[in-house]
């Protein structure tokens, strides 16, 4: 059976010393080893970003994608291949800007895969710009007086979309993120994980210690029945969208390639489908 260093490669991650997406990494490594997975039964596939980098740090399938699109090729891999454990990742950018119809889309689609952001509030590879996360008059250098749009709340959004799993963390938890991805991985359906995971080179705003004085923790709430929407919707708008721990799960609802008709149960690889090159051509 794997255990975490059979998911570590000898690949040196190129983030920052600090960065939080090292933690969103360890989390994965970890969540995945303690699922039991081999490493042939996981694929990791990212978006364009610093946290898009994430796949390429993992041993096991990975593909670096397109910006904005891990979603539409993660949801392809799964329906191919429903053996395959599938996380998509990214960052708040490359998920709620550039990629937000998707992320809507996959979310009340609920194909069985997990989707982890590297939420920092602010574009890190391209030198801190604002991003859909930053917050109302946030300084930057696309934003030099001020940001004077309202900041998204993915947690609102999700809850909206109809997703059947929403949780949140911060790289700082690393037992909690963990936790979560192991829950994520097992749900049936699509499982939305938004982290705080702090840019430390250019959001000088919304650091470790802005997260750690402004989280709320659902431990704060042992009562909170993560089973009752409304009071999820209640919860996130009450904290702002800083709270975090399983804050929504719906496990009566069919995944997307349960429902689907047309398919073997096992996906296209097992099916064997065989196609010649002519056949193609006049695809
Ligand atoms: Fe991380 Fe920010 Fe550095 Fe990018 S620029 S690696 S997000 S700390
Ligand atoms: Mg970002």
């Amino acid at each position: 059976m794997a255990t975490l260093k059979d998911f570590r490669n000898n690949i040196k991650p190129n983030w920052c010393p600090g960065c939080g997406d090292f933690s969103v990494q360890a989390a994965i490594q970890r969540a995945a080893a303690n699922v039991g997975l081999e490493p042939e039964q996981l694929a990791v596939v990212s978006g364009i970003g610093c946290s898009g980098r994430i796949s390429g740090y993992i041993n096991a399938y990975g593909l670096h994608g397109v910006h904005g699109r891990s979603l539409p090729i993660a949801q392809g891999l799964k329906m191919a291949n429903r053996e395959l454990t599938v996380v998509a990742a990214g960052g708040d950018g490359d998920g709620f800007a550039i990629g937000m119809g998707h992320t809507v889309h996959a979310i009340r689609r609920n194909i069985n895969i997990t989707y982890i952001v590297m939420d920092n509030q602010i574009y890190g590879l391209t030198k801190g710009q604002t991003s859909p996360r930053s917050a109302e008059g946030f300084k930057t250098k696309s934003t030099p007086s001020g940001s004077i749009e309202s900041a998204l709340s993915p947690l609102e959004v999700a809850l909206a979309a109809g997703a059947t799993f929403i949780a949140q963390s911060f790289s700082s938890n690393l037992k909690q993120l963990t936790a979560l991805i192991e829950e994520g991985m097992k749900h049936e359906g699509f499982s939305f994980i938004n982290v705080f995971s702090p840019c430390v080179t250019f959001n000088k705003v919304n650091t470790y210690e802005w997260f750690k004085d402004n989280i709320v923790d659902l431990e704060e709430t042992p009562d909170y029945d993560a089973s009752n929407r409304v009071a999820a919707m209640t919860k996130i708008m009450e904290t702002k969208s800083l709270v975090t721990g399983l804050i929504y799960q719906d496990k009566s609802k069919k995944s997307y390639e349960d429902m689907v008709t047309g398919f073997k149960p096992e996906g296209l690889a097992k099916q064997n489908i065989q196609i010649t090159e002519q056949e193609f051509e006049k695809l």
